[in-house]
This record gives C-alpha cells, structure tokens and sequence, in this order.
C-alpha cells in the first residue's frame, strides 16, 4: 500500500474535525499531498471517519487519477488536486461545514480580521468564493482562485476551506477560522465591530513570517 503514513494521518484529522464539531456526519473531506511523489491522499467519498482504515484512503495524482485505492475518493477531490496545482506551498488541506464560517458563507461575506491570528495565521479576511454546485470543476477553479495566498477561504452556501504546510497546520488553520467566525458575529451583535485595518494586518503577517521558529 503506497503512503501507509499519509494515510493514517489523513484518517487522524478527520476523526480529529469530527469530534471538535466542525464536520457534521461525513460532510468534509481532508488531504495530504506527498512532498517525493506529488501524489494526494484523500479521504472517501460519503464514509464514516471512526470506521476509516488506511487501506479506504484514495492516493490520487494532481489531476484526480486514482494512483492507489478501491474506494470512490471524494466527490471534491478536484478542488484539492486544483489548490495543490496552484499553490507549491500547500501540503495539507482541511475542508470542514463549521457553523460559523458557514454562516458567513452563506451571506457571501468574508470573515472580517477581528483576532490577531486571522492576521497572522491565514493571512488577512477570509474571503468568498462565489457559489458553485459542490463536486463540480467549475467550484474547485473558483476556490483555488479566491483562496490566492491566504491560508483560508469560504465556499458560499457551502462551508470552509483550509491549507497549510502539512495537514495539522491546515488543520490549526480552520480552527482558526471557526474561532474568527466566532467572534466576529458575536462582535457584530454587540455593535460597532472594530476589524484591524489592512495594513496593520500586512504588518502582523509579516512579523510572523519573519519571527516563525527557532532562532
Ligand atoms: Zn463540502
């Protein structure tokens, strides 16, 4: 079995987005792209997480083949393939339904910088990318085009995607996200919601950038 490792981390954030309540049922779907081969594990189409063994994990090419597995991948397997094509940065993607992004997807707003760490983490506002039907080409051109360089974007009516430089980063990044979503509404209905202006953002993201890791 190609990607044994891969595979089971796949199967490890999964279980890890469903008990953390940001996937209902077996809505979303994650992925891992090796750094040797280039080749994507991603999760199956419509299978409950806890069940998952490693061998139910599809190892696909960038273009969507079926390199390695027996199960129908999922059904947005090419909105991954299309991040990772444009983005060599990417390694990891996290595609979760969490309320409260969903909620600011399905008013076809981004989430506005309210907390530092959508700043310094995903990189500015998480902005929208126009309603596609799910599964389509036609939805995974128009997210990889509006997640640009940031390290999340919003699928409208739809819900959130992820990414970062392995899986647990895109993961910590939709988290991030969720929490953003949070406060963000919870502000809006206290009143007079104070976001970071986008230079200050800039400023933040730059200085995490440059202060990441050890010295
Ligand atoms: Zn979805």
């Amino acid at each position: 079995m190609l990607l044994v490792e891969e595979r089971k981390k796949v199967i490890e954030v999964a279980n890890r987005a469903k008990n953390d309540r940001l996937i209902p049922l077996t809505m979303g779907n994650f992925s891992i792209r090796d750094k040797s081969t280039n080749y994507i594990c991603v999760t199956p189409s419509g299978m409950e997480y806890s069940k998952l063994d490693p061998s139910d994990i599809v190892v696909v090419d960038l273009e969507g083949n079926i390199i390695d597995g027996t199960r129908k991948p999922s059904i947005e397997t090419f909105m991954h393939c299309a991040v990772y094509r444009k983005r060599n940065d990417v390694f990891g993607i996290a595609h979760t339904h969490s309320t409260f992004a969903t909620a600011w997807a399905s008013c076809g707003k981004a989430i506005p910088v309210v907390v530092a760490e959508v700043a310094t983490l995903l990189a500015g506002a998480v902005e929208c990318a126009p309603y596609q039907r799910p599964g389509t080409v036609e939805l995974a051109e128009t997210v990889s085009e509006h997640l640009k360089d940031r390290n999340a974007v919003l699928l409208e009516n739809h819900g959130l995607l992820a990414v970062g430089s392995n899986l647990d980063t895109a993961y910590a990044n939709a988290v991030v996200a969720e929490e953003g979503a949070k406060i963000a509404m919870y502000a809006m209905q206290i009143g007079a919601m104070k976001v970071i202006p986008e230079e200050e953002c800039k400023v933040l993201r730059r200085k995490t950038i440059e202060g990441y890791g050890q010295k």
